[in-house]
């Protein structure tokens, strides 16, 4: 081989090197871009995903921070008055944007027990022996035996039992929390002077069919506004006629009868005057009452009087026979001790005037509470046109309990207390 084609063949190998650089840089530039756009492809794919998730999470998932806290304050009647009331702070109380109230607040306000079983934790009233379990961090409920769901888990944390504030509402007679917006607090406190009592959840359909029957009720019609089912066993009594007497001048009460279980209303007129009681049936049938009438937009409808003493009837009777001038005289606006229905502990003069007067019969309040009274197991006592039967003026503001099946007859069939009475003997 000369000089020559060594020349040319050195020459061809360095193209072709070169030409192979080239190629191989060619494949790298495009493997860069693949991995280039790969890369871009899967940030772009987990961005859109995190924008998704962050979305889902907005619209399906309550975050605690964008909920107004609000704090619970335990409003105890027994404690001393230089004692603060029992503050809980908002950020300890809110569990997945609900408000809970831990059952340590109702302590404050009546006795209770608390037992731990594993998972299930329980609470009993010393006094009632009514309990309630719970089956820790899920719905589960039992109420006095009968298996509830709540509307958000139970909670137990640091041996405190949290409930949803719904829970309390919903099972605990007596039980008020009033909010305030402008304080961001709720207010707890207890509507009777007796310790809270638990009540009995409302059998399911089936059940309350046959008891219906039983107890001749057509509750079926009842279509409340509210969830009353707390107090369906007070304004439903089981002893049908246990509160269905009369009391007048024909029958009165003895000198010494004072019923056994008056318990103090919430509904006594904020004006200074005492609490005004009345026997537990009867004040917590009142309490479904007035509660369901302020639903249904009937406002400021307080009682004024119930229970009377004999003593004190004595007194008011004495004060209008001064006014008066005469014990006859006198009988006709105040009945005296013993004939009057005040003794008995079942009645109650409500309205929402300054002073009792026949003009609130016609109100849209008075004629409301009128008409439905008997739901609640009320009767309107001296209705206009039967004066001359009971012999008492018109007072569209005094109402009588005798219970929700008697009252409904009386309802049904037209008749006041001393008809009915008699129609039902005959
Ligand atoms: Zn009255």
């Amino acid at each position: 081989m000369d000089s020559k084609q060594q020349q040319r063949s050195a020459e061809a190998q360095r193209r072709l090197a070169r030409q192979r650089a080239l190629k191989r840089k060619k494949i790298a530039k495009r493997r860069r871009m693949i991995r280039f756009f790969i890369i871009f492809a899967v940030i772009y794919v987990v961005l859109m995903m995190a924008v998704a998730v962050g979305i889902f999470i907005n619209l399906h998932i309550k975050s605690d921070d964008n909920v107004e806290k609000y704090d619970v304050e335990v409003s105890n009647p027994n404690k001393d008055e230089d004692e603060d009331n029992t503050v809980y702070s908002g950020d300890d109380v809110y569990f997945d944007s609900e408000l809970y109230i831990p059952f340590e607040a109702i302590g404050e306000l009546s006795d209770y027990t608390l037992t731990k079983d594993g998972d299930v934790v329980g609470i009993v009233f010393r006094e009632s022996g009514e309990y309630a379990k719970f089956t820790v961090d899920t719905l589960k409920a039992n109420v006095n035996g009968n298996e509830v769901e709540l509307s958000s888990n139970s909670k137990f944390i640091d041996g405190k039992l949290y409930l949803p504030i719904e829970f309390y509402e919903t099972h605990l007679i007596g039980f008020t929390a009033t909010k305030n917006d402008e304080e961001m607090k709720y207010t707890v406190s207890r509507s009777t002077d007796e310790p809270y009592e638990f009540l009995l959840k409302k059998p399911s359909s089936t059940d309350t069919q046959s008891e219906q029957t039983a107890n001749g009720t057509t509750e079926a019609h009842l279509d409340f506004t509210l969830d009353l089912s707390a107090y369906e066993q007070y304004m439903n009594p089981e002893n049908r006629d246990e509160y269905l007497f009369l009391v007048n001048a024909e029958n009165p009460l003895d000198e010494n009868y004072v019923p056994d279980d008056l318990l103090g209303s919430i509904y006594t007129r904020d004006d200074g005057r005492a609490t005004q009681k009345l026997r537990k049936y009867a004040c917590f049938a009142l309490e479904a009452f007035l509660k369901e009438a302020e639903a249904c937009g009937i406002d400021g409808v307080t009682v004024t009087s119930a229970y009377r003493s004999y003593e004190y009837q004595s007194q008011l009777f004495q004060n209008e026979i001064s006014i008066t001038g005469s014990e006859e005289e006198a009988a006709k606006n105040v009945n005296p001790p013993g004939i009057s229905e005040h003794q008995s502990g079942l009645c109650i003069d409500m309205h929402n005037l300054p002073a009792a007067s026949t003009a609130f019969g016609g109100t849209v309040e008075g004629d409301w509470l009128e008409e439905n009274a008997h739901k609640f197991g009320y009767i309107l006592r001296y209705p206009k046109n039967k004066v001359s039967i009971t012999g008492i003026n018109y007072e569209p503001w005094h109402f009588r309990y005798v219970g929700r099946y008697h009252a409904t007859k009386m309802h049904e069939l037209g008749m006041c207390l001393e008809e009915y009475i008699e129609y039902i003997n005959k």
